[in-house]
């Protein structure tokens, strides 16, 4: 988009266009109304953001600072910027039709699958404005379900959660969610048919599997003359939208977030104002929705954890953010302390929008605010990463670093699996993550260096443990964070620096709140030795109720050897 608003700009500046009106394809835009004595020149369709850049020249002085000094986002009013002397950009978000001007479809299917809102929603808008009637599904996937293999499984159930949420809100406005079951491939053609939509409207995903599928929905609905519309929703700059001077990914962070800086302004951040738009819902008798048992899952202890989950839950974890951001720089870091935004699995499910977040994030400003929206970005950074260098789904980001010489050690990481290292820190977090799925980050970073570095043990052994365990597993942020704390990736934690988990404990959890929390076996432990329990002499281990060995394990490493020996690996690797 950027290439081809330059060109034009270029383009515009020299010519001397009289041009009232434009023409794109089957859309016209009649701007004598909004642009009367404004020469226009050229019209570029960006299609894939259903956005329309045009071009104007010689653009008069009051016009552009009244009306262009507008600006919108998710419907057809002008937008734009202004550039000294000649030129201009407008954009039209969606197609220029508008209530007065007759739909493109008469019905039309909105698919929704990591966007369980019924706010700011970008396929959900474009659909409803495009269409007389839009019908709403869900589809409990069976391609993705069917891998599962605990049937226990607390992402389902949030996710179960949340559309019955989607499902009440939809039909308390006089329409429902089809929520179905099977394998989306098949039933999201064949309920397009049987609707007779003329098209579907869905948000990109841009996971490896999701652009397969996707792709194939397109082609079968294709068979039937019916469209399919996709739309960036769930990033603030899609994979090939920030890119260095050379239109080159970056392969370094601090780089890439300045250009994200830079490019942000409020046109990125504004709202889809959907509910403007409600009134074109399918009208359409109450539906159900399959239980969890029929599905062939179980319910989890989500209940009993501090996530609410659907739109009304992330709403309620925002607001309580909000008030607490001012200080997120100063607190993060400290798994006893509420700190963080826990909002990680509403952005991977979409109950929240990301726009939303970034927008409070970017107005707010300060310290707390500003680290927040860098967090925000990373987000970005891994899914760039992973668009444009697919193999790390698989392989070490630096080749160099699939000659690491693992040990793996099955014993070792089941300890790790299972909170028994010795290491109280390392076993607080992984039994934070085995009791509700989650885990606080820095115990992410020190869980997945201790096993990597202090264990020898493959990164991709504890991306797939954390894939299978997190809430808010997601594919580009996990293959991320594992590949930073194993010094493997892109960016990453440099091979030579290695946590040593006692030190972390005692920086991180000084009083040993966090650890008593899910080790209680060291309830009773002095706070100075409850980070390395083992230096406790025996009377005084029977003295708080916990025998090293016995009570709680030993450790089952030694962290100084283990450290020489993993920087020896290291150097073998890149020698
Ligand atoms: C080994 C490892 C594995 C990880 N796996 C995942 C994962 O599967 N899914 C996931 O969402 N995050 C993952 N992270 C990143 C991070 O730990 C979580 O996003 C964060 O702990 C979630 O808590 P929060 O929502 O309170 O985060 P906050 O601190 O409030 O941050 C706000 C949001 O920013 C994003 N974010 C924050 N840190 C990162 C990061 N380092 N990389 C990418 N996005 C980030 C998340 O969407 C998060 O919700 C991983 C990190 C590591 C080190």
């Amino acid at each position: 988009m950027q290439d081809e608003t330059t060109v034009g700009l270029n383009w515009a500046a020299e010519m001397h266009g009289h041009v009232f009106q434009l023409r794109l394809g089957e859309w016209h835009v009649d701007l004598r109304e909004q642009l009367a004595q404004i020469e226009a020149d050229r019209a570029v369709h960006h299609d894939t953001h259903r956005t329309f850049v045009i071009v104007f020249a010689h653009i008069g002085e009051r016009f552009g600072e009244e009306g262009i000094g507008h600006r919108r986002h998710g419907d057809q009013e002008v937008v734009g910027e202004v550039h000294t002397g000649h030129a201009a950009i407008v954009a039209f978000h969606g197609s220029p039709h508008n209530s007065t001007m007759s739909k493109t479809y008469p019905v039309s299917l909105c698919w929704f699958r990591r966007d369980l809102r019924l706010h700011d929603h970008a396929a959900l808008f474009h659909a409803l404005k495009e269409s007389a009637a839009v019908h709403c599904v869900f589809v409990f996937d069976t391609d993705i379900l069917d891998a599962l293999p605990n049937k226990a499984d607390r992402r389902v159930e949030f996710i179960w959660r949340s559309v019955q949420e989607l499902h009440v809100e939809l039909e308390k406005l006089g329409s429902t969610l089809h929520v179905l079951h099977g394998s989306a491939r098949k039933l999201v053609p064949q309920l397009a048919k049987r609707l007779k939509a003329g098209a579907v409207f869905c948000n990109h995903d841009y996971e490896p599997e999701a652009i397969q599928r996707d792709a194939f929905v397109a082609s079968e609905l294709a068979k039937s003359d019916i469209e399919m519309h996709d739309y960036k929703d769930q990033v603030i700059f899609e994979c090939d939208e920030i890119l260095n001077g050379s239109g080159k990914p970056f392969a370094v962070f601090t780089p890439y977030k300045n250009a994200w800086l830079k490019k942000v302004d409020d046109f990125y951040l504004r709202a889809y104002p959907v509910e403007t738009q409600l009134e074109a819902l399918a009208k359409c008798q109450p539906s159900s929705l399959p239980s969890l048992e029929e599905m062939g899952f179980k319910p989890t202890n989500l209940s009993e954890m501090a996530l609410p989950c659907g739109m009304s839950g992330a709403s309620k974890l925002f607001e309580d953010f909000q008030q607490r951001i001012g200080e997120y720089h100063a607190r993060r870091d400290f798994p006893a302390v509420k700190g963080v935004s826990y909002l990680s699995t509403h952005l991977r499910f979409g109950t929240i929008s990301i726009r939303a977040l970034a927008n409070f994030a970017h107005h707010v400003g300060g310290q707390g605010a500003q680290t927040w929206l860098s967090e925000l970005i990373w987000r970005e950074f891994y899914q760039m990463l992973l668009h444009h260098h697919p193999h790390v789904v698989n392989h070490a980001y630096k080749p160099q670093f699939d000659r690491l010489g693992w040990l793996n050690d099955k014993d070792k990481f089941a300890s790790w699996c299972e909170g028994r290292t010795g290491y109280p820190l390392v076993d607080a977090g992984m039994r934070q993550l085995n009791q509700t799925g989650f885990m606080h980050n820095r115990l992410r970073m020190v869980t997945a260096s201790f096993l990597t570095k202090d264990l020898q043990i493959d990164w991709r052994w504890g991306e797939r443990y954390f894939a299978e365990h997190l809430l808010d597993y997601d594919l580009s942020a996990n293959n991320g964070g594992w590949q930073w704390s194993a010094s493997t990736g892109c960016d990453a934690q440099p091979w030579f620096r290695i946590f040593n988990p006692v030190t972390q404990s005692e920086r991180f959890d000084p009083a040993g709140k966090f650890i008593r929390r899910y080790v209680p076996e060291l309830e009773n432990c002095p706070d100075k030795f409850i980070h390395a329990p083992w230096t406790l002499s025996r009377g005084e281990q029977e003295k708080c109720g916990v025998v090293i060995g016995r009570g709680y394990p030993a450790p089952i490493v030694d962290h100084a050897l283990a450290r020489v020996k993993t920087l020896e690996m290291f150097k073998q690797a890149t020698a």
